[in-house]
């Protein structure tokens, strides 16, 4: 690692987003007086009969949840976005907005409500990726859905407020925001070099080895050098491929090793049950080719010295940009190493 960059504040490129974030990693000795967070007492019972979640409970909507075995899906009852949204623009003046169509839905990892992620069997984590496939294609696959966001919230400190394990899917008509700025680099990378821009990325990093927590024969886990949370990491396929859909039976399985992994680390690290907001970055669904999106899953948490203390984005991050004071070189060393 350069050592300009070891001890003096600077920026750092996001080269996904083209943004930037202020490291300070001269500041990490300073002491800590603010707020601290209580931890997160884990739930230890299978089933709790006041869950929404669990197997044979009535949901808030009024239906009732199957038996499931494996993993459950179903349409949110109090989704943001709604399939029967009419379109319309609305332009006045300087003001704009368009109607947005879409549908929420919520997966449920386990019928078991006390286990995580990092807790799971493999083939029961393999299982979760095959309906995030199977979810994915089937959404995407409709007419007016053009992008489908897969993501976890973990954690009532990221305002979830249910301990069962699960995730949710939003799909939609327009592309969101991250995901046009994400095909424009890869987009102009991709011509100009003819390897989507994460493929380079994954060969620079492997050569460094220095941000690279975890890899196995199709997956690389590494804190990006332009992470923004203390503790932020990425997972992308090592061979390039647009969406989850392209995942071989093999690449699967390897795709879960590497999202127990992390999270095992995550949760050893401040000796807590983790909190996150993980997503998957795919291409979008609107019927293109899209031969320069590379997916990848990301993991954005929250704490920052102990299972009590969380970084806020706050005053200067706020106003201006976002700001960290750890390294992902000395992030990636410390997940690494547990
Ligand atoms: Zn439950």
């Amino acid at each position: 690692m350069d050592t300009a960059l070891e001890s003096n504040p600077h920026r750092r490129f996001n080269i996904l987003t083209q943004e930037w974030v202020l490291v300070s990693p001269h500041r990490t000795k300073r002491p800590w007086q603010g707020k601290t967070e209580t931890t997160e007492e884990k739930e230890h019972i299978s089933y709790d009969e006041s869950c929404f979640l669990c197997p044979t409970n009535e949901r808030i909507g009024g239906e009732v949840n199957p038996d499931y075995k494996g993993t459950n899906v179903f349409t949110n009852d109090f989704g943001a976005l709604l399939s029967e949204t009419p379109t319309f623009n609305y332009e006045k003046g300087l003001l704009k907005a368009a109607g947005e169509s879409g549908i929420c839905k919520v997966i449920c990892f386990s019928p078991d409500h006390s286990l995580t992620l990092p807790d799971m069997e493999i083939p029961a984590i393999v299982n979760i990726v095959d309906t995030w496939q199977r979810e994915f294609l089937e959404l995407g696959s409709l007419r007016n859905i053009n992008y489908v966001q897969i993501f976890e919230n973990k954690g009532a400190i990221m305002g979830c407020s249910n301990p069962h394990p699960h995730g949710q899917i939003w799909a939609q008509h327009a592309i969101p925001t991250e995901i046009e700025k994400k095909t424009a680099t890869q987009h102009t990378h991709y011509k100009l070099y003819g390897n989507t821009l994460l493929e380079d990325y994954v060969q620079q990093e492997l050569e460094e080895n220095v941000r690279v927590i975890s890899q196995n024969d199709s997956f690389v886990t590494l804190v990006p050098f332009w992470a923004v949370w203390p503790y932020e990491t990425i997972i992308i396929p090592k061979r390039p491929m647009a969406t989850i859909t392209d995942l071989s039976n093999k690449e699967r399985e390897d795709f879960a090793h590497q999202l127990k992994t992390v999270t095992q680390k995550y949760d050893r690290l401040f000796d807590t049950s983790f909190p996150y907001s993980a997503g998957i970055h795919q291409a979008p669904t609107d019927g293109l080719a899209h031969k320069e999106w590379h997916w990848h899953m990301s993991f954005y948490p929250p704490l920052l010295r102990s299972a009590t203390v969380k970084k806020f984005m706050v005053g200067y991050e706020m106003f201006a940009m976002p700001q960290r004071d750890l390294t992902a070189e000395s992030a990636a060393e410390k997940l690494k190493s547990l």
